[in-house]
């Protein structure tokens, strides 16, 4: 049998092959970002991600989610696909050209990612059971109650930068975890010390709806990536809706603006290349998609997370942000979708891009609303047109 020094170099050496570019080995320890977790919780800065909460106790140890584990092998692939053609060149989204929509990286591409790590994973996995049959192994890819980025530090991956991401000094932040949990002992890596962030606050400044109430605590109830994405069933807060700018899904601003991100190199990995489908992605078109044409669009890519609920929910608000008077056919007709999350936000934009038009819909609409929330997203509409004229 192979000691843990034979084995580990085995594992790097299989995770390398298998396309990961940052690989580190950790014991199997409480975490110390446990308590952060405790502490942002109880701030209410998880919002209602409540599938952190529900499993709080379980991100004490790896225990939580394997017993017995004791090492944790963590894997980091690069996704970074090079310039982003939509990102525009001026700050508000009126400076952008017409139909720039922005998508975060991560959800380019034409596989989901978890799928795309966990069947390179596997493989690895399968060695060190063949090479250690008494060894137990579970693949872990986000869903599970794991600090994976906490571990990833402890296995010398990088450091934590005030926007949360973990950053590597040879590759910035544009990479995903994955994770091997085993109860096999394996040589581990020396932690990562040393905080590169220094006197940088780039990205604590950039931030477009200012979600850092302190450097390296993000408050997910701010953020753009937690409201267009995860926040599902809920309007956008309005104070907040004019700094999505044209992000329709997610947000990478804070990555965007890292100077450690100035070492990234292009992904060999042709499943986070950009999908045809997202290249000029227009928000117009997004408005008319019905329930069956969002699933066969999206259906299996990152995207179909927000629900056609709320992507067209974002895409109206993306309208309301260009200033975009074309855009005011499309969002009556959203005025009267069947899902009140559509209807609220595109009285927001109509509210936003004003006219005689726009106005005329609002009210033909307050006659027949029935939905508290979107009435009263009809009245603060009608009422900053009333200021405008
Ligand atoms: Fe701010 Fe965007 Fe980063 Fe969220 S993802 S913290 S909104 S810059
Ligand atoms: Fe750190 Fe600056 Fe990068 Fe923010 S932008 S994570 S402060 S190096």
């Amino acid at each position: 049998m192979k000691s843990p020094a034979e084995m580990s170099a085995q594992i790097r050496s299989l995770l390398r092959g298998a396309g990961f570019d940052l690989v580190g080995i950790a014991a199997a320890v409480s975490p110390t970002g446990y308590d952060r977790l405790l502490d942002w919780v109880t701030a209410g800065h998880a919002a209602d991600m409540d599938w952190v909460q529900r499993r709080l106790s379980a991100y004490q140890h790896p225990d939580g989610v394997m017993p017995g584990t004791k090492s944790v092998i963590m894997a980091g692939m690069n996704y970074f696909q090079g310039p982003d053609e939509s990102a525009g060149t001026g700050a508000a989204a009126t400076d952008r050209a017409e139909g720039d929509v922005r998508v975060a990286r991560y959800a380019w591409g034409s596989v989901d990612y978890h799928d795309l790590l966990k069947a390179r994973l596997k493989p690895v996995a399968a060695s060190i059971r063949h090479e250690m049959p008494e060894a137990r192994t579970r693949i872990v890819v986000d869903t599970a109650p794991l600090l994976e980025r906490d571990f990833a530090r402890v296995a010398g991956i990088g450091w934590f930068g005030k926007n949360t991401m973990l950053i590597s000094r040879q590759m910035g932040s544009w990479f995903l975890l994955g994770a091997i949990l085993t109860d096999a002992e394996l040589q581990y890596d020396n932690a990562f010390e040393v905080d590169h962030c220094g006197t940088c606050t780039r990205c604590l400044d950039a931030c477009p709806t200012q979600a850092f109430p302190e450097p390296g605590v993000l408050d997910a109830r701010r953020c753009i990536s937690y409201q267009t994405i995860e926040n599902r069933f809920q309007p956008v807060p309005e104070g907040l809706r004019e700094g999505h700018g044209n992000w329709l899904f997610g947000c990478d601003v804070c990555q965007d603006v890292c100077p450690w991100n100035r070492f990234a190199k292009h992904s060999a990995e042709s499943g986070f290349q950009k999908r045809a489908e997202l290249h000029g992605l227009d928000c117009l078109a997004i408005l008319d998609l019905n329930e069956q044409d969002f699933q066969k669009l999206f259906g299996k890519t990152p995207l179909s997370r927000s629900g056609r609920a709320g992507l067209l929910r974002n895409a109206a608000i993306v309208l309301g942000n260009t200033g975009n008077q074309s855009a005011v056919i499309s969002l009556k007709v959203a005025l009267g979708d069947h899902e009140h999350l559509v209807r609220g936000a595109a009285a927001w934009a109509l509210g936003r891009l004003g006219g005689p038009d726009a106005q005329q819909a609002l009210l033909n609409q307050q006659l027949v609303e029935t939905d508290a929330t979107v009435r009263s997203e009809i009245e603060n509409a009608l009422g900053s047109l009333r200021v405008m004229t």
